[in-house]
């Protein structure tokens, strides 16, 4: 393997150096749930959200620039794999939230505010918030959890400026995608963005974007605040995990137990769904 040498691999990204400026950004098939990487792959799913974070992309060039400069990549990787410009990543998740969900939805009965933000009360799971907040976690290391964080929180991490830039250009790529999502029957409920710089210091939108595994998207029309919303992201997978039937405590500190193949077929069929709604296009 010649050109290219591999220097990380996160849950579900390897990432490969093909000189100083330029990396080979590749989606593996893995899937994690819980902060865990699975035993089990996903058939596909890298080229999935590979290509819908192209779509995004693309659809968000006038909002913000991205890491992308090419998708002519080796043979082996084909269809899974961006070129990417190499950034000094920010260490911070970008969260946006338009909707009551997960760790949102915990912060908030905990607290009645999220990331410190407070909120009106009588919110339930699923509701919609009066705006689209910035409400940032820690970039948690391999196995840890990310926390939930305070607009100072970030500030003192990366300085005020760029905290605030970071929460100007995230709410405006949840806004446009909102928008986008919306017109093809998808509720973008929440959605995890990473920034990084350039040498220059401008801040560039990174990472992969507005997929499954980044955010939550619900169909439109079956919206129902006040309990667990359908979706088509992960949540499938969350919900068997869960469920008695996976034999799994979450509490226990094991690795989950491997997918059943309904489960699998199951959580490819919504992943190549959520392509083909939000991008109008057949999955081949
Ligand atoms: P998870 O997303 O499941 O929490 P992870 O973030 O640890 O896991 P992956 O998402 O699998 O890991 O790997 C992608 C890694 O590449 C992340 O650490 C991300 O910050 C980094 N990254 C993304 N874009 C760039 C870029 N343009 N330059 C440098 N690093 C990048
Ligand atoms: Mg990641």
């Amino acid at each position: 393997m010649a050109g290219y040498t591999h220097i990380a691999s996160g849950k579900v990204r390897d990432l490969y150096a093909l000189d100083d400026g330029r990396l080979l950004f590749v989606a593996s098939d893995r899937i994690s749930a819980f902060d865990y990487v699975l035993p089990t792959t996903i058939p596909d799913k890298g080229r999935v959200l590979t290509a819908m974070s192209l779509w995004w992309f693309e659809q968000l060039a006038d909002v913000v620039p991205n890491h992308l400069l090419s998708t002519d990549v080796p043979v082996e990787f084909a269809g899974r794999a961006m070129i990417c410009e190499r950034l000094q990543m920010l260490p911070v998740e970008a969260v946006v939230r338009g909707y009551l969900a997960g760790s949102g939805l915990a912060d908030y009965n905990r607290t009645g505010a999220v990331c410190g933000i407070p909120l009106p009360a009588g919110l339930v799971d699923g509701s919609r918030l009066p705006e689209p907040l910035f409400t940032p976690s820690t970039k948690a290391p391999q196995g840890q959890h990310d926390e939930n964080i305070s607009l100072s929180d970030v500030a003192a991490t990366v300085g005020a400026d760029v905290a605030s830039d970071l929460r100007r250009l995230a709410l405006a790529v949840y806004s446009q995608a909102e928008s986008i999502a919306r017109t093809r029957g998808i509720i973008l409920a929440d959605t995890k963005f990473e920034f990084g710089r350039r040498p220059d210091g401008t801040i560039v939108l990174a990472d992969e974007v507005l997929t499954p595994d980044s955010s939550r998207f619900w169909p439109t029309d079956l919206w129902a605040p006040g309990h667990a919303q359908p979706s088509f992201d992960k949540q499938f997978v969350r919900d068997w995990l869960t469920s008695p039937a996976s034999g799994w405590d979450r509490a226990s500190g094991e690795t989950p137990p491997a997918l059943p193949d309904d489960v699998v077929a199951k959580t490819r069929e919504k992943y190549v769904e959520a392509y083909e709604r939000l991008t109008g296009l057949a999955w081949m």
